[in-house]
């Protein structure tokens, strides 16, 4: 039996578990090896997953599970994406749906994200929490490198509210070398086929001298599909096969961002302390509509929330947000 949930398109058995080792077949379904397996939940701003247009300043737990379809030389999670998940099950957590929703609630979240490695790995175990989580009143989103099919992207478009997707590089010899797949077009579909229903952000990682110099190419296929969606381009620390590669120069990035800049109303930049570019400006105005203090690496926080009713107070142009501003304390689901 082929697996559907990613572009792999895998042929499972009983013994054959596909490239992310996390399925297998009995003949009759589609099985997961590990399910309700979780290997961390912790609490964070939404901003510092990051998702800017999301709640802003709202309360996440945050949850992963085990392996990747992906294998990506600078892996900042390959301590849990690249170990063969059968070795690391006593390290994990084993909880159902009913206790991880009831445990975001304790911890006064606003929404589950999935943010540590694929949910395409673990798509069943997220099936049956996305169901209590609605249940409960309890939106999830996640972070995903959009390798999906288009059957299993439905899927996730009906378990999460937001996305963001992670573009990691255009051309077939960046995709092979770095991130060991063939072709980045189906996360170019998952993109298209997201942005038209659900909430889209989308990430890009950058490694100067790598795939800096396609970052033009980027902007205008994502302002292709949609102008308004918020890009994040990410100071790379590269990780893993790739820690002895040096930061990129945070000026020499941002100039070859300007042009960018023409094409998406929201373009950040950001991963280091201080970034002048966490902002969300007034597509039409200009005036700062949200305001961010970035602590790098993932520590990016609300400062000043100035567009209420998602209308800059300036100039009452509409800010492309899913929901208002939420209190970091109110406790309650948003919806
Ligand atoms: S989800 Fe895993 S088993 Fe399924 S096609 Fe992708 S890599 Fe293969």
């Amino acid at each position: 039996m082929r697996c559907h949930y990613c572009e792999w398109r895998c042929e499972l058995g009983m013994d054959r578990f596909g490239v992310c080792k996390m399925y297998y077949s009995d003949g009759e379904a589609i099985r997961e090896r590990f399910p309700r397996r979780w290997c961390s939940f912790g609490v964070i701003g939404i901003e510092a997953i990051p998702f800017y247009h999301v709640y802003p300043g709202s309360r996440c737990m945050t949850i992963g599970t085990s392996s990747c379809n992906f294998h990506c030389r600078y892996c900042a999670n390959a301590f849990i994406a690249k170990r063969d998940p059968a070795e690391m099950q006593d390290e994990l957590l084993d909880l159902t749906p009913t206790d991880m929703v009831k445990t975001a609630r304790k911890l006064g979240c606003h929404h589950i994200v999935f943010n540590v490695n694929e949910p395409a790995v673990s798509m069943d175990s997220l099936r049956e929490l996305a169901r209590e989580a609605q249940n409960a009143g309890v939106t999830m989103g996640c972070l995903t490198n959009g390798y999906t099919t288009p059957e299993s992207t439905e899927i996730l478009a009906s378990l999460f509210s937001f996305f963001n997707i992670s573009l990691k590089g255009l051309s077939p010899e960046f995709n092979r070398e770095y991130i060991g797949i063939p072709s980045v077009e189906p996360v170019l579909r998952t993109i298209r086929q997201l942005a038209a229903i659900r909430h889209v952000e989308v990430a890009t990682p950058v490694i100067q001298g790598v795939n800096d110099h396609e970052l033009d190419e980027m902007a205008g296929l994502i302002a292709a599909i949609d102008p308004e969606i918020p890009w994040h381009v990410f100071r790379l620390l590269p990780e893993d096969e790739m820690r002895d590669t040096p930061y990129p120069n945070i000026v020499s990035v941002n100039s070859l961002l300007e042009p960018a800049r023409g094409k998406l109303a929201n373009v950040y930049f950001h991963n280091f302390v201080g970034s002048e570019w966490v902002n969300t400006l007034c597509p039409s105005c200009g005036s700062v509509a949200i305001e961010r203090f970035s602590l790098g690496c993932g520590g990016d926080k609300l400062q000043r929330f100035l567009c209420p009713g998602a209308r800059c107070s300036s100039c009452g142009h509409t800010i492309r947000l899913l929901g208002d501003r939420v209190a970091w304390n109110d406790g309650g689901g948003a919806q």
